[in-house]
């Protein structure tokens, strides 16, 4: 440690991103990216914007603000654009969280825990149920604010749209923070709630469903009042966040609903596919809303499978968390990249089991 850094940073553990490797070409199914590419029109717009590159972005990101309000037919009053939704979460998080804390699931997306402690914020960790599913009464008597990844983030678990109502209705002078990056894969958005709700902000990506991981844009949806009060955090830390090419790319990718509803429909189509093909392997796979699959066999730690996997050439993740450490989570990619994968599986299991 140089005697330069910050005192409160000196523990700092950074996020670990699934690996993106440069040095060889794997079937890579490790980071929920799409398998698909981006709407032809947001391909189209931002070769078109490359030219205009000297000049800043729109620091109002207003006809993209209108995209999205108006895919969820809401105002663009009721929307924050990011630079991915992993820069809003932060803004959402100094903006309301650091001097209250925070609760979050024990198994949830792992930049929570890293942003609170970037951050100094207090956080608290309340376990999932036995089979990993969310029980809202486990927060009914929690007076911090709270933030939950639905379909939540490493299981795909989903919880039904009433049930989010019931955890935001416990309390409305407490905070509910709702990172829907995986919904548009068979779930049902909240977003329509914010209407009713002032004490709910709804986290939206376009990296995973609508093929935009390396474009970096996100949305946050909530009232009027939260979302001036997280514009002024944004504007204070980067008002040019949302850089020229991908706020043209994300406003046409928003306008074609016809691709982004035939990505989502073969996504979860291929998920419902792998995962049958895994439970007649053995596996034990939970049910997933998500472009992801969590998946365990009992002839194959986690850990062990991940290597065999990998120098098979096909790239899953593993977490050493100790509630899922036994399994692999695996990226819902096209129909091709699963059959590979899914033939890289039998020829470990036909190698441990003999
Ligand atoms: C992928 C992911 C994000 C990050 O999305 P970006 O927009 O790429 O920053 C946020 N939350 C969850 C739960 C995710 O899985």
């Amino acid at each position: 440690m140089s005697i330069f850094l910050s005192k409160d940073l000196a523990r700092l553990a950074p996020y670990v991103p699934g690996e993106q490797p440069q040095d060889r070409k794997y079937v890579k199914l490790n980071t929920n990216e799409s398998p698909y590419s981006p709407a032809p029109g947001a391909v189209r717009a931002a070769a078109a914007q490359a030219w205009e590159l000297n000049l800043y972005s729109d620091p109002t990101c207003a006809p993209l603000k209108r995209a999205a309000a108006e895919f969820y037919g809401l105002s663009p009053a009721n929307v924050m654009a990011g630079n991915g939704s992993d820069e809003n979460l932060a803004h959402i998080f100094r903006a309301f969280l650091t001097d209250k804390g925070v609760a979050f699931p024990d198994i949830t997306y792992g930049f929570y825990p890293v942003l609170c402690s970037l951050l100094g914020i207090e956080y608290r960790t309340v376990p999932l149920k036995e089979d990993f599913s969310l029980d809202v009464s486990d927060y009914a008597a929690l007076a911090c604010p709270v933030c939950i990844a639905n379909p939540n983030a490493q299981t795909g678990i989903c919880l039904p749209e009433e049930k989010v109502e019931e955890l935001i209705a416990q309390n409305e002078g407490r905070l509910v923070v709702v990172d829907e990056a995986y919904i548009d894969f068979g779930g049902e958005s909240c977003v329509p709630l914010i209407k009713k709700y002032g004490n709910l902000i709804v986290v939206q990506t376009m990296s995973k469903s609508r093929s935009l991981a390396g474009a970096r844009v996100g949305f946050a949806f909530a009232c009027e009042e939260l979302v001036s009060e997280l514009e002024a955090v944004r504007a204070s830390f980067n008002p040019y966040n949302v850089n020229r090419m991908s706020m043209f790319a994300a406003e046409a990718s928003l306008r074609d609903r016809a691709y982004f509803e035939e990505c989502t429909r073969k996504t979860a189509e291929v998920r419902e596919y792998t995962a049958a093909e895994l439970r007649g392997m053995g596996f034990a796979v939970l049910p997933s809303a998500a472009n992801f699959l969590l998946a365990r066999h009992a002839a194959a730690g986690g850990g062990d499978l991940y290597l065999a996997l990998k120098a098979r050439g096909v790239l899953v993740r593993h977490f050493s968390d100790e509630r899922i450490k036994d399994y692999i989570r695996v990226s819902i990619g096209s129909r091709g990249q699963m059959e590979q994968f899914l033939g890289a599986v039998r020829a470990v299991l036909k190698e441990v089991t003999g």
